[in-house]
Parts: C-alpha cells; sequence; structure tokens
C-alpha cells in the first residue's frame, strides 16, 4: 500500500472530504479510511442515498410486494386453495420504511466504525480545499462530490400536480387509478408496480417502443408483452401537454392527441439529472458536459485537480454498482495507488425490475452493427414452466448477440422470470471473452429458463459473417 496523503496534508482537517452519502459516496469514504485516510463525509438528507431510500431498495421491496398478486392467482394451478383478505398499504410501507431506517443505521456504524466523521447537513464548497457544513468551516486536502441526481419534470402546465419516483415510495394510500409518464427503466418498473398492486395503470410514453437504447429484441418483446398480456394501459406515442384538477377524478392528463386520462396520481419517471446546483461549485474550477454531468478524467479528476466526482453526477452509468466500482476507484486511486485500477465500463449488466423483467448485458444487436461486428444472433421465445403450468400465457425471451468472426458472445438479453439473478453469471463469462461455443459446451441446469442460454444452436439472423462457425453452433 502506497503512502497516505495525509503524511503530506497535516495542515488540513482531513485527506478527503466526500459531499453526499449515497452508494459512491460512502463506498469511497470507507475504502479511503481503511487505507489510513482522514476522511469525513456531509450528507443533507439520508445515508445510502437514492438506492437505499428512494430507489433500488424500496422499489424491489415493493416489486416483491406486487409481485404476491400474481403468485395467488397462480397457486390454484399447484394445489393451493387461498384466500386472501386485502391488502394493508399502510402496514406495509411501515414496514418499509423500519427496514429503511435499518438499513440508515447500518451504513451510520461502518462510516462510524470505519473512523468516518459524518456530518448530517447540507454541505458548500468555499473553494478547492474548503467547504461549510452544519456552520463548520473545515478544510480537506481532495474533495469528493458524489451528490448523485434527482427527478426531471419537463415543464408543462400543471405539472406541479405530478409526483415522481421521491414521492411514490411514500404514498399514504395506493392509488385506485394511476398515469405514469415515461418509457425508461422507473416508468416501467413503477407502472409494474402499480398495476401489480391492483391499481388501474396507465402507462404513456412519448415513443413507440419501451426501454430506448436496449436491445431491439426486448423492446420489442416487452413491448409487446405489456400491452397484450399485463393489466397495464399501455398508450405509445402518447404525449401529455397538459395537466388539470378535478373534482371527481383527482386529475386529468390531457393528451397532444386529444385523449383525456384520468387518474389520482401522476406519476413522471422521465429521466433524472445531476445534482449539480446549489452547493458552491461556482466557487471552483469543476466544469460540466452538455448533459450537465460533472467532467471527469480516468481517475474521476474534476477540472479542478484537488475536486473529485463519482456516481451519477458524473453520469458515465446511473447504476448503484457502477457508484461503488467508482468509489473504490478513487479511493484508491487517491490513497492506496497499487490497488488501483480503472472501472471497466464495459459489459456493464443491468436489470429492469418490471414484469416481465429484465435483464441484460454487452451490446445490443444494434450497437454491435453500429460498432462494425458481423453478427449472428440467437433468439428463444419460450413459456416458462411456471407461466405454462398455471395456465398463463406469458413469454420469456433470450438472445445472444455473437461476433461472426471470432465466436465471441457480445451481447445477451433476457426478458423473463428471474432474468437479473440470471444475467450476473453471465457478465462474469462475457467479461471473461466467453465464445458461443464457450456457452455450448457448457452444461446447463436443468430444468431452468437459465438453461435456455447454453442450449440455443439456430442463427436467426446474420450479418455478412466471413468465416465458417465453429462446432456446435449454426451450419
Ligand atoms: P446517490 O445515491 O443519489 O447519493 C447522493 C447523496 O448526496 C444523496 O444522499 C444526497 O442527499 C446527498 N447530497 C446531495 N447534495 C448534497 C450536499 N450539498 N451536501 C450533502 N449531501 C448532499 N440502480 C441500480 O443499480 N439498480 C436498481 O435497481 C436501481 N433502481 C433505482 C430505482 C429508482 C427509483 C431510482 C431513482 C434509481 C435507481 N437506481 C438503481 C440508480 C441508483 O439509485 C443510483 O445510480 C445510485 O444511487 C447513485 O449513487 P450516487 O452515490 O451517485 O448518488
Ligand atoms: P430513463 O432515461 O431510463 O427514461 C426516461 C424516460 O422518460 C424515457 O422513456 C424518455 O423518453 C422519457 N422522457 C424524457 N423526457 C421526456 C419528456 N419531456 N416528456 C415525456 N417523456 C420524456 O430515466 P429514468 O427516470 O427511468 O431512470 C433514470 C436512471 O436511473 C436510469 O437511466 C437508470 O440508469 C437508473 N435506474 C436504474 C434502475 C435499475 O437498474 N433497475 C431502475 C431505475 C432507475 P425517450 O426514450 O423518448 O427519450
Amino acid at each position: 500500500m502506497s503512502q497516505p496523503s495525509s503524511v503530506a496534508s497535516r495542515d488540513f482537517d482531513y485527506d478527503l472530504f466526500v459531499v453526499g452519502g449515497g452508494s459512491g459516496g460512502i463506498r469511497a469514504a470507507r475504502v479511503a479510511a481503511a487505507a489510513g485516510a482522514r476522511v469525513a463525509v456531509a450528507e443533507e438528507k439520508y445515508l445510502g442515498g437514492t438506492c437505499v431510500n428512494v430507489g433500488c431498495v424500496p422499489k424491489k421491496i415493493f416489486m416483491y410486494g406486487a409481485e404476491y398478486a400474481s403468485h395467488f392467482r397462480q397457486a390454484k394451478a399447484f394445489g393451493w386453495d387461498l384466500s386472501v383478505h386485502g391488502f394493508d398499504w399502510k402496514g406495509f410501507i411501515a414496514h418499509k420504511n423500519a427496514e429503511i431506517q435499518r438499513l440508515n443505521d447500518i451504513y451510520r456504524s461502518l462510516l462510524v466504525n470505519s473512523k468516518v466523521d459524518l456530518y448530517m447537513g447540507r454541505a458548500t464548497i468555499l473553494g478547492s480545499h474548503d467547504v461549510t457544513v452544519l456552520g463548520k468551516r473545515l478544510s480537506a486536502k481532495n474533495i469528493l462530490i458524489a451528490v448523485g441526481g434527482r427527478p426531471y419534470k419537463p415543464d408543462i402546465p400543471g405539472i406541479e400536480h405530478s409526483i415522481t419516483s421521491d414521492d411514490f415510495f411514500f404514498l399514504e394510500k395506493l392509488p385506485r387509478r394511476a398515469l405514469v409518464v415515461g418509457g425508461g427503466y422507473i416508468a416501467v418498473e413503477l407502472a409494474s408496480i402499480l398495476s401489480g398492486f391492483g391499481a388501474e395503470t396507465v402507462l404513456a410514453y412519448r415513443g413507440d417502443k419501451l426501454l430506448r437504447d436496449f436491445d431491439e429484441g426486448i423492446r420489442e418483446h416487452l413491448t409487446q408483452e405489456i400491452k397484450e398480456r399485463s393489466s397495464i394501459d399501455l398508450r405509445l406515442r402518447a404525449n401529455v401537454e397538459r395537466i388539470l384538477p378535478d373534482n371527481q377524478s383527482g386529475y386529468r392528463a390531457l393528451l397532444a392527441n386529444g385523449e383525456e386520462l384520468a387518474a389520482d396520481c401522476i406519476l413522471y419517471a422521465t429521466g433524472r439529472y445531476p445534482n449539480v446546483g446549489g452547493f458552491g461549485l461556482e466557487n471552483t474550477g469543476v466544469t460540466f458536459s452538455q448533459q450537465g454531468f460533472i467532467d471527469v478524467d480516468v481517475c474521476y479528476r474534476t477540472r479542478d485537480p484537488n475536486i473529485f466526482a463519482i456516481g451519477d453526477v458524473v453520469g458515465y452509468s446511473q447504476l448503484t454498482p457502477v457508484a461503488l466500482a467508482e468509489g473504490t476507484a478513487v479511493a484508491r486511486y487517491l490513497f492506496d495507488k497499487d490497488a488501483f485500477h480503472p472501472v471497466a465500463y464495459t459489459a456493464i449488466p443491468t436489470a429492469v425490475f418490471c414484469t416481465p423483467s429484465i435483464g441484460t448485458v454487452g451490446l445490443s444487436e444494434q450497437l454491435a452493427e453500429k460498432h462494425g461486428y458481423n453478427v449472428w444472433i440467437y433468439e428463444s421465445k419460450f413459456r416458462p414452466m411456471r407461466s405454462a403450468f398455471s395456465g398463463d400465457q406469458a413469454q420469456a425471451f433470450m438472445k445472444l448477440v455473437v461476433d461472426a468472426n471470432t465466436d465471441k458472445v457480445l451481447g445477451a438479453h433476457m426478458v423473463g422470470p428471474d432474468a437479473a439473478e440470471i444475467i450476473q453469471g453471465l457478465a462474469i463469462a462475457m467479461n471473461k471473452g466467453a465464445t458461443k461455443r464457450d456457452f455450448d459446451l457448457t452444461i446447463g441446469v436443468h430444468p431452468s429458463a437459465a438453461e435456455e442460454f447454453v442450449t440455443m444452436r439456430q442463427v436467426v439472423r446474420e450479418t455478412q459473417p466471413k468465416h465458417p462457425h465453429l462446432e456446435g453452433t449454426p451450419p
């Protein structure tokens, strides 16, 4: 381990001052402290940040809760004679809040046990080495900005009547009729949750296929499944122009095509933007990209040499594991250089916890082609065993994008049960450069949906393959 820079920084109160106690900030603080640095964290709202309080964690809890409805429905086919006596929303929210509090406390202990000083307040940066928080002026050799992002809502008349994902997890009652606007991660996840819990749910998206930037096969399959087999009322090419209060329904959303949608809850999930305003960045040399993210180099250094930034505020990939990896990397870069290695941004697996769920890693077919690969596409569509047995028509979809020249698997994509769990293992194989032949030679787990990934043999499409393929793959 290299010498902690505290040796050279006696004049500062801290070696590292972290602004933001979310996923990335806490990780960086702990790794830096473990390397011997004197570290402080300022957090203005809640420890654990977006992920723990209004993101991944409550979302997954809500998703588990909502899934019971379909489990109850399917149970009869498996011989269970159940009667369900309603749903206790208030009790559920209280239990969720208690769980989040437990996690907040764990984060607090982790910091305290790591000897990190915690300031529960909003920090303002005064200059390259100075911050103020809770009325104290403090100095640090390095400052790390890990302030995350916040929901974006378009500026249309009546938008103040809508809520965002930040409010969703604290609703006092389950909406009777919900309108979700957007077609990205949050919109499809929260629409699935609302409809799973039994709210009449309309999902209004301005495009013609959900989840832009995902593989086209995934987009088509998910859009079809939601349209045909879910109770979500999916409106495509739907642009909300105005929201009005309404005595009967609560609110009315007026669409550009003249339609009106009534709802007692209108939730906007139209993207997130970086939290860069109102905490003194104008006192620094920090610069921004066109999209408003903080510019950093490969070591997360901003244009102000002693100020670093990671996570959603940098925006390479707005996912918790990415913020965690960046937090580790920046702390090692500063205080444990021998252990530093840059974050690998290729083949980052990601899941969308909608119904049906999505898991994806690597290149989409369209991106692979754009990058000049000749690709072989393998696809499979089938009814998962639980659906088939219980009479559900839900179909799973799996797809591999293979480099026709090297046989390397460039992308793996799935819509169906347990997609998140399945895709994680594939990401390891792909990061190690697995070929389609490696997939073919792998023995499947039976009976499982995952085994389909090692049994797909038929190329369904190809773009100018240059030489014959290997044994076990198509003719
Ligand atoms: P954050 O976790 O947002 O932390 C930033 C912290 O900084 C906040 O706590 C904030 O209060 C604090 N702060 C801001 N300004 C100041 C200041 N001036 N002084 C002091 N404190 C300040 N990602 C996944 O990988 N999987 C998922 O399933 C997933 N689900 C999500 C669901 C939703 C609804 C949302 C909104 C996001 C989800 N994400 C998910 C994304 C994930 O939550 C973020 O990528 C991750 O939290 C980013 O971490 P961060 O450290 O950059 O920022
Ligand atoms: P996304 O960028 O995924 O989606 C935003 C959606 O809003 C898009 O469908 C976009 O349409 C639409 N939109 C944007 N502006 C407007 C507008 N003015 N009017 C109407 N629609 C609009 O953002 P999210 O908010 O869903 O999520 C933010 C990020 O958080 C994600 O990108 C992801 O990184 C992270 N996240 C991760 C999760 C996970 O890992 N499971 C879960 C939730 C969030 P268009 O496509 O046409 O641009």
